[in-house]
């Protein structure tokens, strides 16, 4: 069988071998662990210390400003708890409603001992809405939190406006840049974002690694502790490997960013004029603020597993509404914030392609997903059209 069209990069994309080839020499062979004096360590401490550089200048920050943790969900948890724990005296929060679990949750976590939390709702196209956004935050307000792209419609949020706005106000903002780091130029030099999460195995680096960037000045208390790795802010013995990859994923993503995100949005949008002359099947989320390799889309009438399952059958992946949050049987917080219906938000599919994904490949899955909304359609009894 031949190897399947891999269309949902937005739950992970693959290890790129430039990445492969700066992780292999701190996966075999000698190995230090970074914290050791001798020469193993030293050597362990310098990978670690080039891939700090390389992720701070991926985003305008400055190496003291990144800490290395296990991936995007330690990074979010780290910020929003370590941020409400550095001003116990303001016991108020305020979230976007359309945040991935992993501040989601964080925030609920905080809410059930004792905070308030203010959640921002979006329009129907995802999008947060600054002035109500302005007109949540309080004297008493421990930190805002919003992601600069939705991972499951892929809109993008006003962020840079938010982030001027929380500044003004003396609130830090929390920006989950996971799904837009490597596809929107981060300058962090000048936005004045608090804390910033960013994942390697969005990026085609490793899974299992991550940073947080924390702006010179703001304070973050520990929520781990042990060794006092990472400045104390981040303890555990560090993934020199992973950290190596992060470091060279975020390099050559700063490098190649243009030409990977013109590569997208050309795809994108042949699938969308593909798919959308398709009757019932239509976009979500914004149709410019999104980002380049994410098409969102309703399909009328199918359910939406049974239509990522046939697509695997007939050789392409694709997603069914967001990758982290699937497993349970829940219709996505996301999408219902977004207005649509229970039922409705049973019928979407993610599709999005990445930086090696070619136009023969989309053209396959223009024409196969056309025949596989048709057989699903049929079978349906919920579809009339
Ligand atoms: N935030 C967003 C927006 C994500 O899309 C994801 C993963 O899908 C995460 C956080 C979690 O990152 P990680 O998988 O590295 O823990």
């Amino acid at each position: 069988m031949s190897t399947p069209v891999y269309l949902d990069n937005a739950a992970t994309t693959p290890l790129d071998s430039r990445v492969l080839e700066a992780m292999l020499p701190h996966l075999g062979g000698r190995r230090g662990n970074a914290s050791s004096l001798h020469a193993s360590g030293a050597a362990a401490l310098d990978a670690v210390e080039e891939a700090r550089a390389s992720v701070a200048a991926f985003m305008g920050a400055e190496p003291g400003e990144i800490f290395f943790t296990s991936g995007g969900t330690e990074a979010d948890n780290i910020a929003v708890l370590g941020l409400a724990a550095a001003s116990p005296e303001n016991q108020h929060l305020v979230v976007s409603r359309i945040e991935h679990p992993a501040v989601r949750q964080a925030a609920e976590h905080l809410g059930r001992i004792g905070y308030e939390v203010s959640w921002i709702g979006v329009n129907e196209e995802g999008r947060v809405d600054p002035e109500e956004f302005a007109a949540a935050l309080r004297p008493d307000t421990a930190l805002a939190a919003v992601m600069w792209a939705n991972n499951e419609v892929g809109t993008v949020q006003p962020v840079e406006e938010l982030a001027v706005i929380c500044e003004q106000r003396g609130v830090p903002l929390h920006v989950d840049a996971v799904q837009a780091a490597g596809r929107i130029r981060i300058d962090l030099g000048s936005v004045p974002i608090a804390t910033l999460a960013i994942s390697g195995h969005k990026l085609y680096g490793p899974q299992g690694v991550g940073a947080l960037y924390v702006r010179r000045g703001v304070e973050v208390r520990p929520t781990v502790f042990g060794g006092g790795q990472e400045q104390g802010l981040r303890s555990g013995t560090h993934n020199v490997a992973g950290i190596a990859g992060l470091g060279e994923a975020a390099r050559l993503a700063a490098e190649e960013l243009d030409v990977r995100v013109a590569h997208e949005e050309a795809l994108r949008d042949r699938i969308l004029d593909g798919v959308c002359s398709i009757p019932g099947v239509r976009l979500n989320g914004h149709a410019r603020e999104r980002l380049s390799n994410n098409a969102h889309l309703y399909v009328e009438g199918v359910e939406a597993e049974g239509l990522v399952l046939l697509c695997d059958a007939i050789g392409f992946e694709i997603g069914s509404g967001s990758a982290c949050a699937s497993g349970g049987h829940k219709a996505s917080s996301v999408l219902l914030a977004m207005g649509f219906d229970e039922q409705e938000a049973f019928s979407v599919v993610r599709v999005t392609v990445g930086k090696d994904t070619s136009e023969q490949e989309i053209d396959g899955f223009v024409e196969a997903f056309a025949t596989a909304v048709a057989r699903l359609r049929e079978l349906s009894p919920l579809y009339a059209g």
